[in-house]
This record gives C-alpha cells, structure tokens and sequence, in this order.
C-alpha cells in the first residue's frame, strides 16, 4: 500500500485541513466521525445526535456535518459537561481498541491465509454502509454495507471498490394526486466523512480508462468502514470531457450506454485503482455482474505484461475470481447491446485481449454465435469466475437451473456447479437501541461477537420475561407512531394538503393495535397489488372497531417504470378513502434510516413476491433481529428459515407462471391473497388480541421470542461473511 493512505489516516486527528477544531474534551469526535464504525456501536448515534439533536436532523445524521455547523456556544456547553465528554471518551477508546486490533479476530484463527497484503478486493455498484451516504437504491447495496461491516468485525482482510455517484439514488416525492416525483440532491464529498486518496507528493489518485473514444480520469476517495476501506471513483473532475464527468452522475439513472461506461469504470478502473495503491488481492469478489469487466482488465494484464494467451490468461484470472448472482431471472438487466459495447469498449480492448470480436463476444453469451444475443454480465462472470453462488438455498437451485446451458456436459441440473450462500443482515446495525440493551443483558455483553450462537440466542431468549420483551416492544411502536405521524404531517404541509388534513395526521395510528409493515421497492414480482385484491374484505381488516390491523407501506418506483408508479398512486389514491386514513399510510422516500424505524417496530412484516423471484431479500431477517414477526412467500430466505412456530407463511411453496405483464392479477395471485385474507384474519389478528390480565399477548410475545431465538442465530451477516470466507474465498469445504 501506498504510504501516503497512512497519512490521510493522521491528517485526520486534529490537524485536518480545514476541519474545525473542537475543544480539547470533545476532540475525539472528529476521529469517530471519520469512521462508519460509530454508526453501528452502541452510543454511536446517540452521542452525535446529543451534541445538538436539531442540527442532527437537519444533516440528516451526518457527523461531518454536524461538527461543521454545531454552534460555538453549543459545543462548549457540551464540552463542559462531564456526563457527556465521558461517554466520549469512552466511546473514542473502544474506538482505538477496535481499530488497534489487539483482540484477536475471528479471522485471524480461521481464515489466517486471507492476509491484509493478500486481501479479498469486494466489488459492488452500490453501497449502504450510512443514510448518510446515499450510495444505494436498495437490497444489494443494504448486503453490501453489511458484509463489509461484518467484514471489519470478524477481522477478515477485504478492500471494497464501489463508485461515487454524485447524484447518487433519487428522493422520492409524490404529488398530490399520488404520481411519484424524483429528485436528486448533489452531495459534496468535503461534507461527507470521505477522504481523497493522495500520492507520495500530496496529489489526488486518478485512474484512467479509455471508453468512447476518449481517455476518461477518475479520481479516488477513502470511505472507513471499520477496518475496511471502501474506495470511491468520481469522474466528476475538471480534466474531463463535460459529458464524461456524468459518468459517477446517478446510480442506476441513465441509458444503457451509462450503464456500460459506469460499470468499465467500476470493473476496468476499479482494478488499475487497487494496482496503483499496491494492493495484490488474493480473491476478487464480484457481487453482482455490474463488476464482471474486473476479470477481462486482470485477463488483459497477463496477456499484454506475461505474454499469455487470452485461454491461460482466463484460467489464471478464473482461479482468483468468486462471482454472486443476485437476479433469478436470465433476462435482467445487465446485458449489452454488441454495437454499443464496440463503441463504448473501444476495438483496441479486445485486441489487447488477443481476441477477435466473435471471440470477445461469445464470453458474454450463454449460446457461443449466436448473433441475437446480447452482452451479458452474468454469463461472463460465471465464465470467468471459479466459483457463483445464488443468495439463498432456492435462489441457488433457481440459478442452476436458469444458467445449465453454460454447462453443456452437466447432465442434470444438481450437478451445475452453482452454489449459494444465504443472506444475513449486520446485527448492530439495525437491532434497536433497548432490544440491543436486553440482548447484552442476557446474552452476555459480548453477545454481537457471538450471534452465530444458537444455544446462546436460546439462553438469552429464555431468561427475558415476555413482560420486558413487550415492554420493549411496545415502546418501539410508540416510537413508529410518532415517526409516521411526524413524516406524514411535513409530506402533507410540503404538498400543501388542506389544514385539517395536514392536522390529522397528529392522531393517525393506535401504537396498541396490530402494526404490518410493508416497505421494498414497487416492482412487479413484489406484487404490491395483491393485498388490495380484494379490498372490501381488507377494509374489514382495517376498520374493525375492536380488533383493526394498520399497515405502513414505503418504497420507490424505479424512474422509468409507469406501471409501478400507476400501482402507487392507485395505493395513495385508495387510502384517502377516510376510514383507511387514520389507520394505513404510504411514507414516501423509504431509505435506509426509514427501514431501521420500520423494522425494529413493527409487529408483522410481511411480503408477497412471485416465487421464486425473490432471490433472497434481507428485510424480514432485520425484523426477526428486533422480534417482528414475518408474514410471507416461502421464497428466498423465509424458505429456509420459516418453521411453523416463527411467523407465517402465505400460500404454498409451487413455483409461480411467469408473468409478462406486471399487474396483471393470475388465478396463482388470488390464491395466495386468499390464503394472505385467511392468515390474517384467522391466526395473525386473533394471536396478537388475545392478552391477558397484565396486558400481554403470552402466545404472541412466544412467537417473538421463537422468532429471535431461531432466525438471529442464522441470518445474520457475520455467518454470511464466514461461509463466504472459508467456502468461498479460501475455497475450503466444510
Ligand atoms: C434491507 C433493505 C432493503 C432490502 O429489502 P428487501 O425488500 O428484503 O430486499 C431495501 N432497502 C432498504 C432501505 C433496506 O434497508
């Protein structure tokens, strides 16, 4: 590694450029929010949001910038106060232990061939690490801030390799009439706790990588994440063409011809970025295709530095290269029209690959030659990679069976040699402050280093009562009452509603009745239409006197989808009815800081995806972590973890037709939202009613506890990260 990366590391005490200098007892909290790790410590959150609440939110829980733009006045009634400079210093020394790695690490006794100068290099289009960081439009990028931060806990060596959008995701607004609006906000990495990666004579890196025609620069930026270091490309410099600095513009926001050139940033620049720092990776691991040029860029070193053909060079690279796939479905997105990758490549790529065009082509093509076919990532990935894996057990299965023709002497589909690896959710990321209390209490204060446990998870379940576990629980749900009524009256007042609309929201949502949580993206698989299939029935559900069910919904529209938005509007249209408004709500912008409110309170979560479309979703595994209960599709991971006593399952486990036309409503689709109606009404509202004298639902909080004690044990993503280290990167079966 370069040096001048340790020196970024020392500009950032207190003699950082340009950052404010905080009073002596406060200093450390320019080092903490440097780091993302604050962000997941217990007290992380808090000791920020304390320094000033209100400047806290305005930032939207941005520590740089809330450093930057606290009062002066402020800071020193803050740095005088003993209570709370302790809890800063406290906090800054677990920081310095976790950071100084004199505690052994899991990694270093079980995977200790993976070395920091032989690391695993973790490629992604997108990352959540922070709300603060908005990297991510959904899923994939929430897996990848995880299995970086599970990465960092368990000491396994890994550098990541993403790009800086400076556009990043958009924000969604609806209109008045329900049409969702995109806005995108520019953020400026000096905001942000990023730092420039600098050369021996204090210059920034750059990479260059030539697409359309032209020599395309990007420079680097640092994201810490624990002990792992997240790498940034922007092509938004000076240097370049007006229309090149687009590149790093929006994730996931323009043409294909975008699409093509970002992800030769990502692949191609993201290699020469981790050469040009000194890294030599021992493994690269591709998450998703996005990356998948990584492996041409490593091919094209060896044959033009070793003088290899392109065959030796593919199986050199083959053997360095691990490959996740994240979509059950060969059409996804991820592939190329041949004349736009011709001019976006550039012919002197493929020829510095030895290759002629059919030669390039048929890498990226499941049948070789055949001309109609496109470009696709995931087939290149799979053919360069020696080893992919699926995301759960069914997605595993689902892809053996999409990708079989790439292995013509395979005989049967078990024997295509795809394998998987069930999604987990980081623990201290999204339990909630008082559960994560309960868990140290019982579980032992070490009980986030020990979450693969399940004896463990048991014990600590047993021994608390179900009065603390509801207690807890239901002071979440008054905390969810308050954000959705909080969120709702400023939508409101923003779109310019009515007065006594705007006021109403002050008295939406009982916390004492039965809350069911449904946020993800609006696609069609996710099928938001079903639960509305029947909608007297489901206006039983929600205006019951006694016994009613409040859903919250969020999620956004991808920009070019009319169907989904049309969905949407028919959603925001339909709760207007007055009886639905005071007990169902559509928060709009659903992001990372909206999923942790929603998952840790929320009593049932449910989900209603096409099998067997949902690769694996992570979002239920954040609940069963908080004691939420999961009401759902036996697909991706609820397959597996589902077992008749921890939560419920909605239709059978037959795999869905597929279906062209979104919203179109099959016979499949009614059974399932029969069998959603009859769980709800018949097991899920009589359990949850059913309290005893002291107020509390016995057979309900047992669900919860089964639910904790089964699912954490499992879907966590220090589990993820360990199979991915010993199966997947050190290629151990075990
Ligand atoms: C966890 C999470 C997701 C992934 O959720 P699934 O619907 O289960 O795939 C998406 N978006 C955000 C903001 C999340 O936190």
């Amino acid at each position: 590694m370069l040096e001048t990366t340790a020196e970024v590391v020392e500009l950032n005490e207190q003699g950082k450029k340009g950052q404010r200098v905080l009073p002596a007892p406060l200093a450390a909290l320019n080092r903490l929010s440097w780091n993302y790790w604050w962000s997941w410590s217990p007290d992380g959150a808090a000791l920020f949001r304390d320094l000033d609440p209100k400047v806290w939110e305005e930032c939207e829980h941005n520590p740089r910038e809330l450093l930057e733009k606290i009062s002066e006045f402020r800071l020193m009634q803050m740095a005088v106060d003993p209570v709370y400079t302790r809890r800063v210093a406290k906090l800054a020394a677990k920081f310095d232990e976790y950071m100084s790695g004199t505690k052994e690490t899991w990694a270093a006794g079980a995977v200790a061939e993976l070395t920091p100068a032989n690391p695993v290099a973790y490629f992604c289009a997108e990352y959540g690490i922070h709300n603060s960081l908005p990297l991510y439009s959904g899923g994939l990028g929430m897996l990848a801030g995880d299995h970086l931060k599970s990465a960092s806990d368990l000491g396994v060596p890994l550098v990541a390799v993403g790009l800086l959008y400076r556009y990043g995701y958009f924000r969604q607004r609806l209109t008045r009439d329900g049409w969702q609006e995109e806005h995108y906000g520019e953020f400026a990495p000096s905001e942000l706790s990023m730092n420039p990666v600098l050369d021996e004579s204090g210059a920034g890196v750059t990479v260059e990588v030539f697409m359309r025609g032209r020599n395309v620069r990007a420079r680097a930026w640092r994201v810490d994440v624990g002990r792992v270091q997240l790498f940034l490309l922007d092509t938004n410099i000076p240097e370049n063409d007006p229309t090149d600095c687009w590149v790093t513009g929006h994730l996931y926001g323009g043409d294909r011809e975008t699409r093509i050139v970002q992800e030769m940033m990502l692949g191609i620049g993201g290699v020469r970025l981790l050469r040009r720092l000194g890294f030599e990776p021992q493994v690269f691991h591709l998450n998703e295709g996005h990356s998948a040029l990584l492996t041409l860029e490593l091919a094209r070193e060896l044959v033009e530095e070793s003088g290899l053909e392109f065959s030796e060079a593919a199986r050199r690279v083959r053997e360095r290269c691990v490959f996740t796939t994240h979509t059950p479905v060969a059409a996804g997105n991820d592939e190329f029209d041949p004349t736009l990758l011709d001019y976006c490549l550039g012919e002197d790529y493929r020829r510095s690959l030895g290759l002629t065009r059919d030669e390039f082509l048929n890498i990226g093509r499941v049948r070789a030659d055949d001309a109609g076919e496109f470009f696709g990532m995931t087939p290149l990935a799979i053919k360069m990679c020696r080893s992919t894996n699926g995301v759960s057990r069914k997605h595993g299965e689902v892809s053996q069976e999409l990708w079989r023709e790439l292995w013509p002497q395979s005989t049967s589909v078990v024997d295509v040699p795809i394998t998987y690896v069930t999604n987990g959710v980081h623990a201290p990321t999204w339990v909630a402050p008082n559960l994560r209390q309960l868990y140290a209490k019982y579980g032992g204060k070490n009980w986030a280093q020990r979450l693969r446990d399940p004896k463990r998870w048991a014990k600590c379940v047993a021994r608390i009562s179900d009065e603390e576990l509801w207690e807890a629980h239901r002071l979440l749900k008054q905390r969810l009452v308050a954000f959705i009524r909080e969120r709702s009256l400023h939508a409101r007042e923003q779109r310019g509603e009515s007065a006594a609309y705007v006021q109403s929201a002050g008295v939406m949502f009982d916390s004492e009745a039965l809350i069911v949580g449904f946020a993800r993206r609006i696609a069609g698989y996710k099928r938001w239409g079903l639960l509305l299939a029947d909608t007297e029935r489901l206006l039983r559900l929600i205006t019951d006197a006694e016994r009613p069910v409040q859903f919250v919904f969020a999620g956004k529209a991808h920009p070019q989808d009319q169907g989904a938005k049309l969905v949407l509007q028919q959603l925001s249209r339909w709760k207007l009815d007055p009886d639905v408004m005071r007990r169902a709500v559509f928060l709009e912008d659903y992001d990372q800081e909206m999923a942790r409110q929603l998952v840790q309170s929320v009593d049932v979560w449910m989900n209603v995806p096409r099998r067997p479309l949902e690769a694996s979703g992570t979002s239920g595994q954040k609940v069963c972590l908080n004691g939420g209960l999961n009401f759902s599709v036996l697909d991706g991971w609820w397959l597996e973890g589902f077992d008749g006593t921890n939560g419920w399952a909605i239709g059978g486990t037959t795999t869905h037709e597929p279906v062209e036309t979104p919203g179109v409503v099959t016979a499949e689709d009614m059974k399932d939202a029969e069998s959603l109606y009859r769980v709800l009404e018949e097991e899920i509202v009589p359990t949850f009613y059913d309290k005893d004298a002291a107020g509390v639902p016995r057979r309900w909080v047992r669900m919860m506890k089964r639910s904790i004690e089964t699912l954490a044990p499992a879907f966590n993503s220090d589990r993820m990260v360990q199979e991915y280290a010993q199966r997947i990167y050190l290629n151990n079966q075990q």
